[in-house]
């Protein structure tokens, strides 16, 4: 277990324990709204599902942290090895490797996540897909081999033949997927699942105040102290190295970024982000980044993702099937833009040096 401390402008920056620097998980670190006396705040993380995690602790729950956190770590390992593509005994893989033969009893962490992925693929179009496994893997991650050369149109289209999230089944107690080589990876969904999972868990202990963060999916509860408000830095998608503003989220709020500038791979210079539009079975092209505010952690993380595939134009479209839900998008190109979605105004302040970049998308709808 690491500690975190209140670092400069009162930012609780997450230390990650593998290289020191600042672990801004997928663009997000939290800070103390107005500065919180040093230690007023505890914050404990610890390294689950290949990325780092982290309880905050407001000043009322703050002596129970290390508890909070010994919970939450002890929940998020259960759910690592209940949905893990890395691990081929999870209940996940055992349901891969029955593709196309049968179906493997819906249980748990499994049925949940079996069923938010049904949801989130109906509602996102498709875009959001976790049956992208194969060609998550043929990109070289999940465990598959990093690619030296761009991978052949051939291999390409016969992976992106066994895409679709109506071939995952989850009836009468039971599921799976229903073609031989069909793969689900929850890797977009399963995080945000965690934390809710988590929350849920520190609410029935009695906690008031409190942030669950799982790889950059965030849900605060309540307040760092009387007053005051958590507020999520927003990571520069294009600058990785700086923030492009900050979030203020309110109780039970969450938030979920996705990017291409953490899991990529390089090929002749081209970089190819772990983002994979299902339609046409290739990394997602001219988006950076995409954050999500929603009303659970779960919602956050598939229509980051999902977003992400769909871009501004069509994501606005999905986002309106959502109450309580606001996006921003950071399109890949040089001439910076700040896309928001309309109700995001109402989180996010954007930093006075890009002010000039923001513009707002779609109309209020609700
Ligand atoms: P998001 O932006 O939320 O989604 C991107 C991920 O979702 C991709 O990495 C891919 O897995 C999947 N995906 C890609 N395209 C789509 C699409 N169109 N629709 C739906 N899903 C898509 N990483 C390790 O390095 N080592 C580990 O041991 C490890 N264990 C893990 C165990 C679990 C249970 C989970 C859920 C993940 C694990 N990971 C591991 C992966 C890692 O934690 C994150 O999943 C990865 O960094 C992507 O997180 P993200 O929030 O950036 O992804
Ligand atoms: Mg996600």
């Amino acid at each position: 277990m690491k500690r975190g401390t209140i670092g400069r402008r009162g930012w609780t920056v997450l230390k990650s324990g593998k290289t020191g620097c600042l672990w801004w998980a997928l663009g997000l670190a939290v800070c103390l709204a107005g500065g919180c006396r040093r230690n007023a705040v505890k914050e404990e993380s610890f390294s689950v599902m290949g990325t780092m995690a982290s309880v905050m602790a407001g000043c009322s729950d703050a002596e129970r942290c290390g508890v909070y956190a010994r919970r939450v770590q002890s929940r998020m390992k259960e759910i690592e090895s209940a949905l893990s593509v890395y691990n081929p005994g999870s209940d996940l893989s055992r349901m891969n490797a029955q593709a196309g033969k049968g179906l493997v009893p819906a249980e748990g962490h499994l049925k949940m996540t079996v069923g938010l992925s049904l949801v989130f693929g109906a509602m996102t179009h498709g875009a959001f897909d976790v049956t992208v496994g194969p060609l998550v893997k043929g990109w070289g991650f999940s465990g598959g081999e990093k690619p030296e050369r761009l991978p052949s149109p051939v291999m390409i289209e016969e992976r992106r033949a066994l895409v679709g999230y109506t071939n995952l089944v989850l009836s009468g107690g039971k599921c799976g997927l229903t073609g031989k080589g069909m793969l689900a990876d929850m890797g977009g969904v399963a995080k945000g699942y965690a934390v809710d999972v988590c929350s849920r868990d520190l609410k029935q202990e009695g906690a008031t105040d409190f942030v669950v963060n799982l790889g950059g999916n965030m849900r605060c509860f309540g307040k760092p102290q009387a007053g005051r408000s958590w507020r999520v830095g927003v990571r520069d998608p294009l600058k990785p190295s700086g923030t492009i503003g900050w979030l203020e989220l309110g109780d039970g709020m969450a938030v979920a970024t996705s990017g291409n500038y953490e899991r990529f791979v390089e090929i002749d210079g081209k970089r190819y982000a772990h983002i994979i539009d299902p339609r046409t079975g290739w990394p997602v092209q001219g988006m950076a980044g995409v954050t999500v505010v929603a009303p659970s952690a779960a919602t956050a993380d598939a229509l980051s993702t999902g977003l992400f595939v769909l871009g501004p134009e069509e994501g606005m479209q999905v986002l309106t099937l959502f109450t309580n839900c606001a996006a921003l998008f950071v399109p890949d190109k040089t001439e910076r833009e700040i896309l928001v979605t309309p109700g995001m105004e109402k989180y996010f302040h954007v930093d006075s040096a890009f002010s000039a970049q923001v513009q707002r998308i779609g109309r209020q709808t609700h």
